[in-house]
């Protein structure tokens, strides 16, 4: 971002001398760092989502709905124009990434690594949540009065509804039969399962038959990635109304009745980010200082447009500028992890289900536990990062183990918040990913040139 000169001078104003003080310093530090900027506007817009709500009744509700959809409307621009890149970008990115292993054999032995890695992670993301949940019991908390109300607002028949599925036939749905079907629907799974199929085709084909394609997959990456910046300058202002029409949805009731439930998924994702430092510190010998100070910005981009797949630019930014990650390894693993490494979605999936299973009294033993860790997994995977779908999955798992889905009703009001701390964990995870893979397997993506240093931040 270009330096604005928005430095008062003392004798050519009446400001008093404090004041003009106070601003330059602010002026000082908000200007060039991207992250403030945005925390600010994330600040001011619970400051004015809050000032929205019923609980402060200042305006009247539909007032407050129109001035938050209109606040709101910047913010709605700036992810519109962030998903026009993701498709051409994760679809160029996951070819490019592919071919970039040189040969089928690397690609095997490296691809197998990075599965297993996400695996791993996820399961302990999941072996987190339950732990957590286990011992603060938050389903305990829940009153049988809220209970009741809760559950009688909306009927089973309707939530139920939401998670019919058919397993076998959304397997097979996996497989992308038309490619600019694909393209057009936007489905993120699909589309890399395609970019997937290709990517291995090219690997297998001499250099001279794909450098034309692989160029031109080039130049679409590097478009992508101009227009993301781009976008990027108008992040404060995005944030800023995105929060606020949020605040003034959610409201605080919302919160208290089911407050044991959402510190239990927050200390929950802490833990996580607490084992994410520990694995950046020991395996990429990067202090995690210097990691999170490097994707403060993305994540909370993350947390404040509450989906992963929209922010998968910026991520692929940060990775490659801010945490000095070889291209090759970023550009395969970020667009890979956003579509199914999804820890902070397992984790808070797991703890839901644990919740909603002490508050129905259903006591699902060991082998619910295990339940639980394989479809929260294979769900997590299936996930789109897009707002709130981690919820409608939440559903399948339920069944799954036996426990009512319409006791998701109960969380759908503190959905939007855990939505956006899940999100900002399973960017971190990505990153984090990115970040020991390059370490470990960064040599077998770059053939010919040794791999930039890790966790090397810039500006
Ligand atoms: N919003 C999450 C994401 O984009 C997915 C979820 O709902 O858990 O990563």
């Amino acid at each position: 971002m270009s330096p604005r000169k928005t430095k008062l001078e003392p004798r050519s104003t009446s400001i008093p001398r404090s004041l003009i003080k106070l601003h330059n310093t602010a002026d000082a530090l908000v200007r060039e760092r991207l992250w403030l900027q945005v925390l600010a506007g994330m600040l001011l817009g619970l400051v004015v989502g809050f000032a929205l709500t019923t609980e402060a009744n200042l305006v009247s509700r539909s007032d407050a709905i129109t001035v938050a959809r209109w606040l709101a409307l910047p913010g709605n621009l700036f992810l519109a124009a962030i998903k026009f890149v993701v498709v051409p970008l994760v679809a160029a990115s996951v070819i490019r990434g592919i071919t970039a292993t040189g040969s089928a054999d690397t690609l095997r032995r490296l691809g197998s690594r990075i599965v297993f890695y996400f695996l791993l992670t996820t399961t302990l993301a999941v072996l987190i949540g339950s732990g957590v949940a286990y011992l603060i019991q938050p389903g305990a908390y829940v009153s049988g009065s809220l209970l009741n109300a809760t559950l009688g607002q909306i009927p089973a028949a309707e939530i139920a509804q939401s998670h019919k599925s058919n397993i076998p036939d959304a397997i097979v749905a996996l497989i992308p039969t038309n490619p600019y079907e694909t393209l057009v629907a936007g489905d993120m799974l699909q589309i890399v399962i395609a970019a997937t199929i290709i990517g291995v085709a090219a690997v297998c084909l001499p250099d001279r038959h794909t450098r034309p394609f692989l160029d031109l997959l080039a130049s679409i990456q590097m478009i992508c990635m101009v227009i993301v910046k781009w976008v990027l300058r108008f992040a404060p202002v995005a944030v800023f109304g995105l929060i606020a029409q949020i605040t003034s949805r959610v409201g605080l009731d919302a919160i208290v009745g089911v407050a044991a439930y959402v510190v239990t998924v927050i200390i929950g994702l802490g833990a996580l980010l607490a084992f994410y430092s520990a694995l950046v510190t020991l395996v990429s010998k990067c202090s995690p200082v210097r990691f999170f100070g490097s994707i403060r910005e993305v994540m909370l981009l993350a947390f404040s447009t509450s989906s992963s797949a929209t922010v998968m630019p910026v991520t692929l930014k940060i990775a490659e500028e801010k945490l000095g990650i070889d291209p090759a390894v970023s550009r395969f693993v970020v667009p890979l992890g956003t579509t199914i490494n999804m820890d902070g979605t397992a984790l808070y999936q797991s703890v839901a289900a644990i919740f909603l299973a002490q508050v129905f009294g259903v006591d699902i033993g060991l082998q619910g536990i295990m339940l639980i860790l394989i479809t929260s997994i294979g769900a997590s995977i299936g996930t789109p990062g897009t707002p709130g779908v981690g919820i409608v999955i939440l559903a399948t798992i339920l069944s799954a183990v036996g426990i009512p889905s319409n006791g998701i009703a109960l969380l759908l009001g503190v959905d939007r918040i855990l939505d956006m701390c899940r999100t900002a964990v399973n960017v971190t995870g990505d990153l984090t990913a990115c970040t020991v893979i390059n370490r470990l397997l960064g040599n077998g993506f770059h053939q010919f040139q040794p791999i930039a240093a890790t966790c090397k931040p810039k500006g």
